[in-house]
């Protein structure tokens, strides 16, 4: 495509069953917004198009295990998703949801479009029916086998093991999520998208055209997946949450959650057109668009062939011109979970790090899983804070604002003779927004936010080279120089940085009072004006961009994570498989009586043991037991207990032991006594 006309940006609709964390930041929307902001910058046209995904299986599930409406359920994260976009300055035009009317009006008529070309097949198939629930089981409602990688907990429409898609009868072993019951198979009318059909298009248009374009992880998983021969693909569900299938023959039935949810980003984009009254269709129907869909690599499947398949087959839409999925982020080395609970949500960062949305914008884009997966840790998130942002780009700013307010009571100094050095550098600093534009072009943030940095590193060595701070004392003319090249890299990093770091561009372009200039800086006039701030220009006084972070704040942060690994540690503690099977001789072999602790004391040297005298209704005896580091001698004095009392005696520490009191323990590894607990058993009762 030669110079596009206009840019429709689309990014992942989140899933509205849960808030949003790290993960997804990284991902999806902080490179969306990077490119939008960019885009904005270099004035082009641009719809950055989202909104919240509210249909499907999990939401109803979820809703039904709290007790409340599917409604209620989207309404809630719906909100708090959209909070947290807006917090972290992810500048959507338009963030709509699906179970807005727009939508189901779009998406019904998108199907209908399709329905009346005949681009569907309809098929009556058996699907898992739960005899219990009195339902289909579709998706998530399943689980079971991956047939291709053996995990036994995929869901009935993907693996997310493998990344595989299924349908819910390719499972092996399948148990309904619902009742827990092995389903039946039942018959049911569906109607199905060929994709087979359209495997010579794909071929042709991603396999042939998109080979160089395109990033290798996502051509990558196409490719692997047209080789594997494409099947029709079910676009209808039996479900009453969604939007109902509007032909006949689709009572009871709604729109595959797969199939509205892209369509949403048209009607967003119709939403938004209306309320700023433009006309939607160019953003979707001319070929001068660049159409571009941000996503995770979980959903390269469906931007990729089945959502093209959709516009192709209805006929007047374009294609996108790109897919920049990135790959996984994980945390500290582990997958990042919400059920597990392993996550940094955005609301606790933003609690535990008011105001410091741009700290974590450049690690995570810093650290993006551009290509592979990749890990956040705490450790490095410390460290490009303090060494980076604190160490070089705060460093710099503050100097040059400092300096400027010292020597010169904040106004631009007039300067007089360059020397090559000033020469040079200020024609390093016009080559920078073409350097980064060039990497954010081919989708590469990760490479544009450290040329960024290195524009910074740039001012950074220059002051520290030319030294104005011991040239004001010999040198006037030569320090008014230096400073006026210092404020034209400050006043460029206020306009580049604005993509990746925009809470710190607002505050720099304050500082720097760039809005009392003729005209707003914007990212071309940089390689093309001579001068960015003029000599005589009041800037303001300094204030702080970023500030260090302590060990001890990170420290906080891993101990909350180390809380929930022990927490989820607990929650799967495995139970012990039966042992081999006894008689009932072998039981009554064991004489287990009641009994009461008399008298308790730690034995020495040690950290598990405590020497008892017990009361077993038979004899008063000693008993040496493990449970120093569960109670304290005083806790245990006076509790009944279950003894085993024909144990052979043994020694330890120099103590026999007659017997054993019998404890079970918790997943947390805290002892608990089995104990007789009613006033009413004496000492010396039988256990059997
Ligand atoms: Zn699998």
């Amino acid at each position: 495509m030669s110079k596009p006309k206009r840019y429709t940006v689309t990014a992942a609709l989140p899933y509205t069953n849960g808030p949003i964390h790290i993960g997804h930041l990284a991902g999806v929307y902080v490179p969306a917004d990077i490119y939008v902001r960019y885009l904005r910058l270099t004035g082009n046209d641009v719809a950055f198009i989202g909104g919240s995904d509210e249909h499907g299986v999990p939401i109803t599930i979820k809703a039904k295990n709290e007790g409340v409406s599917p409604q209620d359920i989207v309404d809630k994260y719906h909100a708090i998703i959209k909070k947290s976009f807006k917090e972290f300055g992810i500048t959507y035009d338009n963030y709509s949801r699906t179970s807005a009317p727009i939508h189901h009006k779009t998406a019904s008529e998108f199907f209908k479009t399709l329905y009346d070309k005949g681009e569907f097949i309809e098929e009556t198939t058996e699907q898992l029916y739960d005899e219990k629930a009195n339902q289909f089981l579709a998706d998530r409602f399943v689980t079971g086998t991956c047939p291709k990688c053996g995990n036994e907990e995929a869901y009935g429409d993907q693996c997310e093991n493998c990344g595989t898609s299924l349908n819910a009868t390719d499972l092996i072993n399948p148990k309904s999520a619902l009742t827990g019951n092995v389903p039946t198979l039942k018959q049911t009318k569906h109607w199905f998208l060929p994709l087979d059909k359209h495997e010579d298009f794909l071929r042709e248009w991603i396999l042939k055209g998109h080979k160089k374009d395109w990033k290798p992880n996502v051509y990558g998983q196409v490719k692997s997946w047209i080789d594997d021969g494409l099947r029709p693909r079910a676009v209808t569900r039996d479900l009453d949450w969604g939007i109902p299938v509007p032909v006949e023959g689709g009572e009871g039935k709604v729109l595959y959650v797969w199939f509205d949810a892209p369509i949403g980003y048209i009607s967003s984009t119709k939403e938004w057109a209306e309320r700023e009254g433009k006309d939607w269709e160019p953003y979707w129907k001319d070929k001068d668009t660049k159409l571009v869909h941000f996503i995770g690599k979980d959903n390269i499947v469906f931007h990729c062939i089945i959502f093209p398949s959709m516009l192709k087959a209805e006929g007047s839409y374009i294609l996108p011109d790109n897919v920049p999925a990135n790959e996984f982020l994980n945390l500290e080395g582990n997958k990042l979970s919400t059920s597990k609970n392993w996550a940094v949500w955005l609301s606790e960062y933003l609690k535990d790090f008011p105001g410091q949305q741009d700290v974590l914008r450049y690690v995570l884009n810093a650290n993006a899983p551009e290509t592979k997966d990749n890990d956040f840790t705490w450790k490095d998130f410390q460290a490009r804070n303090n060494n980076e942002l604190v160490a070089i780009f705060g460093n710099f700013i503050n100097r040059v604002v400092v300096l400027t307010n010292k020597y010169y009571q904040g106004l631009v100094p007039t300067p007089s003779e360059f020397t090559q050095v000033d020469e040079d550098t200020l024609a390093a600093v016009k080559a920078y927004p073409n350097v980064i534009a060039s990497s954010i072009e081919r989708y590469r943030f990760r490479e544009a936010g450290q040329e960024l940095m290195n524009l910074a590193r740039l001012g950074n060595k220059y002051l520290a080279d030319e030294e104005p701070w011991k040239k004001i004392k010999e040198d006037e003319a030569r320090t008014q120089t230096i400073m006026y090249v210092a404020l034209q890299i400050a006043s460029a990093l206020a306009t580049l940085c604005e993509p990746f770091l925009p809470f710190t561009s607002e505050k720099l372009k304050n500082i720097l009072c760039l809005s009392e200039l003729d005209a707003v800086t914007q990212w071309n006039d940089i390689p093309n004006k001579e001068v960015l701030l003029p000599a005589g220009h009041q800037i303001g006084k300094a204030e702080l961009l970023f500030s260090k972070i302590e060990d001890k704040t990170i420290q906080e942060q891993l101990d909350k994570l180390e809380a929930s690994k022990k927490a989820n540690e607990a929650a799967n503690k495995q139970v012990e498989p039966q042992k081999d099977t006894i008689t009932f001789e072998d039981f009554t072999k064991l004489d287990i009586r009641v009994g009461t602790i008399l008298e308790a004391e730690k034995m020495p040297k040690t950290k598990k043991l405590l020497k008892l005298k017990v009361d077993t209704g038979i004899d008063t005896r000693t008993i040496v037991s493990g449970i120093a580091e569960s109670f304290t001698a005083e806790e245990v004095v006076g509790k009944k207990v279950t003894v085993l009392v024909n144990l052979a005696p043994r020694a330890l520490r120099g103590v026999e032991s007659q017997g054993m009191i019998l404890m079970t323990e918790t997943p947390d590894g805290k002892l608990v006594f089995v104990n007789p607990d009613s006033d009413k058993v004496g000492n010396g009762l039988q256990i059997s």
